[in-house]
C-alpha cells in the first residue's frame, strides 16, 4: 500500500487513478491490515489511554500509573528539553501507556497532542528516559460526491445532502461565486459534483483536504475548476481552459446577498414612479453589512449624489470600474486614491439616496459603459502560460478519468 504524501503531484495521483481498477482490493487489503495490525499488537502488549482532563497534571497522571517521583522528575525534564512540553492540554490531548502485560511496569508513554502527531517517551537500557516526536502522515483518500438541486433547494442543502461537509461547500461557494451566483443561477435539476480529499488517521476521519475537482451544471453552461500545480510552486484553480478560478472582479461582492433588482435597460423606478434603466443590480443586506470591493483596484471616487447616496466607485483596470451605491458609511481609510484588494471593506450596506430600503446598488462600468453584472463576461487575472497549460491539459485528463470512474462507484475512493 502507498505510503499517505502530504504534498500531490500529477505523478502520483495519475498513478492512483491508474489503479482506480484495482482499489477495491486496495481497500479490502487495507481493512484486513489494519484489522490483524491492531490485533496483533494488543496480543503483545497491554495498552492504555488517558484523555487528560481539568486538573490533571503530568506528575499526577505518571504517579497514578505507578511511576516513582524521581521518574515523574526525569520525564518532565525530558519532556521540556526535548519536545518542548510542559503542560498538558484538558480534554484535547490523550496519553497511552503501554505495558508488556497489565501488571507490568508502563515501558512506553506516548502523549498523543493532535492526530498527526505523537511523542513517545521510552526508556533505554540504563535507565534514562529519552523521547521522541513523530509526525504521523495522514492517509489521505479522494472521494467524490454529487448532488442534485430539489424544488425549493439552496446549494447548501443539496450539498450537504449529498454528504458534502460544511467547509467544502463553502470552499466550493467560493470557487464558484465568480462564475455564478447562487442565487439565480440555481435551478431544481442541475447536477454538482466534488473531488475532495478526506485524512485519516488509524481508520478514523479527522479533517477534510483539499478540493481536487469541481463540476457545477449552471444556466450559462457546465462549470468546471480543477486544482493545479504551476511549474513555479503555486497552485491555483483553473477551469477546462487553464484560465485562473479567480475572475478579476465578482458578480456578487457579498456572499449569499438575494437580488432584489436586476439589470435592465427599462424598469418602473420604485421611488420615481417612471420608466428608466437600471444599470446595476441590487442586492439586499441588512445595514451594516460590510461591502467587499469586487476587485483589486484604485478608489476613484467617494461622494454623495442624489441617486446613489453615498458611494464610492473603483478602477480595476484600463476598462473595468465598479460603483457601490446607498451606503449608510464609507469604511475607515478609504478615500480617492486609496488601492484596495479584491475583497476588502469599503463600506457598509444602507439607504442613502433614492432608496427604498437598505441594499447594496452594484454596477460594473465597462469602457465606459454599464453593463450586466450577471452575464459580463469578465477577465481571469491568473490564466495559465503555454507551457503550464499544457501539462494541466494532461493532468485535468486524468483528474476527469478519475471522475468518471468514481462516479460509477460512489463508494470507491482513491488512495494517494
Ligand atoms: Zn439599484
Amino acid at each position: 500500500m502507498k505510503k499517505a504524501k502530504n504534498i500531490m503531484n500529477i505523478n502520483n495521483i495519475a498513478r492512483a487513478v491508474v489503479a482506480v481498477a484495482i482499489v477495491l482490493v486496495i481497500i479490502a487489503v487495507a481493512l484486513t491490515f489494519s484489522r490483524n495490525f491492531g490485533g496483533a499488537a494488543s496480543d503483545d502488549e497491554y495498552r492504555s489511554i488517558v484523555v487528560v482532563a481539568s486538573g490533571d497534571t503530568l506528575s499526577k497522571l505518571l504517579t497514578e500509573q505507578g511511576f516513582s517521583n524521581a521518574q515523574v522528575l526525569d520525564i518532565a525534564k525530558v519532556l521540556k528539553s526535548d519536545a518542548d512540553i510542559t503542560s498538558l492540554r484538558a480534554n484535547s490531548d490523550k496519553i497511552e501507556f503501554v505495558r508488556a502485560d497489565e501488571n507490568a511496569p508502563v515501558s512506553k508513554v506516548v502523549i498523543i497532542p493532535s492526530p498527526w502527531k505523537q511523542i513517545e517517551i521510552t526508556c533505554n537500557a540504563d535507565g534514562q528516559w529519552q523521547c521522541q516526536t513523530i509526525d504521523i502522515k495522514p492517509d489521505t483518500r479522494v472521494v467524490y460526491r454529487e448532488g442534485e438541486i430539489l424544488d425549493g433547494d439552496s446549494f447548501y442543502l443539496a450539498g450537504g445532502r449529498a454528504g458534502i461537509p460544511d467547509g467544502i461547500l463553502a470552499e466550493v461557494y467560493d470557487l464558484l461565486a465568480f462564475e455564478m451566483d447562487f442565487e439565480r443561477d440555481v435551478r431544481a435539476g442541475q447536477k454538482f459534483s466534488v473531488l475532495y480529499e478526506e485524512n485519516f488517521s488509524n481508520g478514523e476521519k479527522i479533517d477534510n483536504g483539499r478540493i481536487l475537482a469541481v463540476q457545477f451544471e449552471a444556466l450559462r453552461g457546465n462549470v468546471k475548476m480543477y486544482r493545479f500545480k504551476k511549474a513555479d510552486g503555486k497552485t491555483g484553480y483553473y477551469d477546462e481552459n487553464g484560465n485562473g478560478a479567480i475572475k478579476s472582479l465578482k458578480r456578487t461582492p457579498i456572499n449569499n446577498a438575494r437580488v432584489t433588482s436586476s439589470f435592465s435597460n427599462s424598469r418602473k423606478h420604485p421611488v420615481l414612479g417612471y420608466t428608466r434603466a437600471h444599470k446595476g443590480v441590487d442586492f439586499r443586506a441588512s445595514t451594516g453589512t460590510p461591502i467587499p470591493a469586487a476587485g483589486a483596484g484604485r478608489v476613484v471616487a467617494r461622494g454623495y449624489n442624489n441617486g446613489h447616496g453615498n458611494y464610492v466607485k473603483i478602477r480595476h483596470n484600463a476598462s473595468y470600474e465598479t460603483l457601490y451605491a446607498h451606503m449608510s458609511r464609507f469604511a475607515k481609510g478609504v478615500v480617492v486614491g486609496t488601492t484596495v484588494k479584491q475583497g476588502q471593506t469599503i463600506g457598509y450596506v444602507g439607504s442613502t439616496g433614492l432608496s427604498t430600503g437598505p441594499h447594496l446598488h452594484y454596477e460594473i462600468i465597462k469602457d465606459g459603459k454599464h453593463v450586466n453584472p450577471m452575464t459580463v463576461k469578465l477577465p481571469a487575472i491568473n490564466n495559465l502560460d503555454k507551457k503550464d497549460k499544457e501539462r494541466f491539459q494532461e493532468y485535468r485528463k486524468v483528474l476527469d478519468e478519475g471522475v468518471e470512474h468514481l462516479s460509477k462507484h460512489p463508494e470507491w475512493f482513491i488512495q494517494l
